[in-house]
């Protein structure tokens, strides 16, 4: 029942009250006793479905501590401030209006592994929930601190003063959100003019889609180009990821934000360590190697980075898709965390975001899917890595074939019977010619079984 970063459904149809009973029940069963933090963003359902969730997680005897509307981030950095057993966030983070989910958090504040989503899921089948005597249900109590509480967190991190010098223009765009609670007055306490578009929370998302992807944030690049703004910044619908917006109205791709961050806090130390799923590209390899530092590849997924993160101690994490890690404040995704690190360097470094951008290596992708039969699904995967077991490759993850010019990652997707094949080259003509490679491959390894 959990996909790639909790369970997810459309309101009402598969993601129902009594789904988010029984399964707060089976957390409650699994991680209990204890206090379990909850929060919720502005999607439609978060009142309902978080009453039933503190009714199923005290029924077993857990407490509950409600940090009310914040985002992801901000509920996984006061668990184990608030010494609490675990979390429950109510969102499905970038998903279209109609979707609702939980993420289920771990003591740590990471998403909770795979093993104890198994856990879970096991009693959420059999039903096999505890209940409470008359006398041990759990307390509600409320805490209203949060959002404070981490804004200092974040501010702690950064050269304030240095910031506040610099009086930086930017336009958040909070995706009618939880992100707008937080990242328009940490920018203003940072001494920056903030204009806020879609500040005001609505679960319908009446300004966009809440996925910050660039067809969703049109507006957003406008406005930053016509008013002369620094830079734009916008999240998703749980603020767990922030995309910019340079002073020209162009929007970054998620590898150059994540990019231009790794470069600078890699480089801090020599040494450092930056974890990252196989499915990033040379534009962060090339930014490591330069900073001295190197790269430890996940599986494709935010969960497996965070965990990796804490498991190993490693400086920085991050993703193609813009999410980025930091474990000095927290080892999990952080967009308004992400949002002040690219301020910083723009306050700091004196240049333009556009400029900053320009220095950065350019890559060329190409992404194509393939349709395969269901079942043939796995074999095929078994064929690909007994084809290319004479190539460069890495196997974490499907197929990740590394040529001098690019690579290929060929990997099956979770839900539908499709491969994905992901190809990235110096021009766009050896992205397209890799990307041919690897469907060719696809097909070949299909013959085969
Ligand atoms: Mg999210």
């Amino acid at each position: 029942m959990f996909g790639t970063n909790g369970v997810r459904g459309i309101i009402n149809e598969d993601f129902t009250v009594e789904l988010v009973l029984n399964l707060s029940r089976a957390v409650g069963t699994v991680l209990g006793p204890g206090a379990v933090g909850i929060a919720r963003d502005s999607r439609m359902g978060g009142e309902m479905f978080t009453r039933v969730l503190t009714s199923g997680l005290t029924s077993t005897g857990c407490s509950v501590v409600d940090l009310g509307l914040v985002p992801s981030p901000t509920l996984q950095y006061m668990i184990p401030r608030l010494g609490c057993i675990a979390g429950v966030m109510v969102t499905a983070s970038h998903n279209p209006p109609q979707f609702n989910g939980m993420k289920v958090i771990g003591s740590t504040g990471i998403e909770i592994s795979r093993e104890i989503e198994n856990q879970i899921g096991l009693i959420y089948q059999s039903k096999q929930f505890k209940i409470a005597d008359w006398n041990k249900i759990g307390l509600v109590t409320h805490y209203d601190s949060a959002i404070d509480v981490y804004i200092e967190g974040i501010k702690k991190l950064l050269d304030v003063d240095r910031i506040k010098n610099r009086k930086l223009k930017v336009i958040v765009d909070c995706a009618n959100s939880v992100g707008g609670l937080v990242t328009p007055r940490l920018l203003r306490e940072l001494g920056c003019t903030v204009v806020s578009l879609n500040a005001q929370l609505d679960g319908s998302f009446p300004g966009r889609n809440p996925e910050p992807i660039p067809e969703n944030i049109k507006d957003l690049a406008l406005a930053v180009r016509v008013t002369g703004a620094d830079l734009g910044i916008a999240h998703d619908g749980d603020a767990d990821r922030a995309t910019f917006v340079d002073e020209t109205g162009r929007v970054l791709w998620g590898d150059q934000s994540f990019a231009l961050i790794a470069s600078r806090v890699l480089a801090k130390k020599h040494g450092s360590t930056l974890v990252t799923p196989v499915s990033s590209g040379r534009l962060i390899e090339d930014v490591v190697r330069k900073a001295g530092a190197r790269i430890d590849w996940t599986e494709v997924g935010s969960v497996v980075v965070s965990h990796r993160l804490e498991e190993i101690g490693a400086e920085l994490g991050g993703e193609e898709n813009g999410g980025v890690f930091f474990p000095a404040h927290q080892p999990v995704r952080d967009g308004a965390m992400t949002a002040t690190q690219v301020v910083e360097m723009i306050a700091l470094e004196g240049k333009t975001l556009s400029q900053l951008v320009s220095e950065l290596p350019a890559y060329f992708n190409t992404k194509v899917k393939v349709h395969v039969p269901q079942e043939k699904k796995e074999s095929i995967l078994e064929a690909l890595l007994e084809l290319s077991k004479d190539m460069n490759r890495i196997t974490i993850d499907g197929v990740k074939i590394i040529h001098d010019d690019g690579w290929i990652l060929i990997r099956p997707s979770g839900t539908e019977p499709i491969y994905r094949c992901f190809a990235e080259g110096n021009t766009q003509e050896t992205a397209d010619r890799l990307s041919d490679e690897g469907v060719r491959l696809i097909e070949r390894a299909e013959k085969l079984v």
